[in-house]
């Protein structure tokens, strides 16, 4: 018979998004940075749990793409986020969004990006 759950394992998500908005950062040092401007952010969550739901997922990757978009998508991120809205920092924001994300990837652009992860 086969089981469909099993002890000592774990189930890993992701889900890839891709998000305009815009930030300015209050920076210790001049930089362009500090004006109003937009990114096109590809952010990806990274969702574990060891028991899936009662709908055999980790979570939705629809619930995931609504929860973020709907906060972040087209908003001005200085509004969001109660600190700088650097990549790290949302980073950190969007994993807390969601109970079982552990980590996130946040491109700014290509070639820069932040990661959070917990421990
Ligand atoms: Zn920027």
């Amino acid at each position: 018979m086969y089981l469909c759950t099993n002890f000592h394992t774990m189930y890993y998500i992701s889900k890839r998004l891709v998000i305009s908005a815009s930030h300015h950062l209050e920076l210790s040092y001049p930089s362009k940075c500090s004006q109003l401007h937009g990114h096109n952010w590809t952010i990806t969550v990274y969702c574990k749990a060891k028991e899936l739901n009662a709908d055999g997922m980790v979570v939705d990757f629809k619930l995931i793409k609504q929860r973020i978009e709907s906060q972040l998508d087209h908003a001005n991120l200085n509004e969001v986020l109660p600190c700088n809205p650097t990549a790290e920092n949302i980073a950190k924001w969007v994993c807390d969004q969601l109970p079982e994300c552990y980590r996130v990837d946040v491109q700014e652009s290509e070639g820069n990006m932040a990661t959070y992860e917990e421990e």
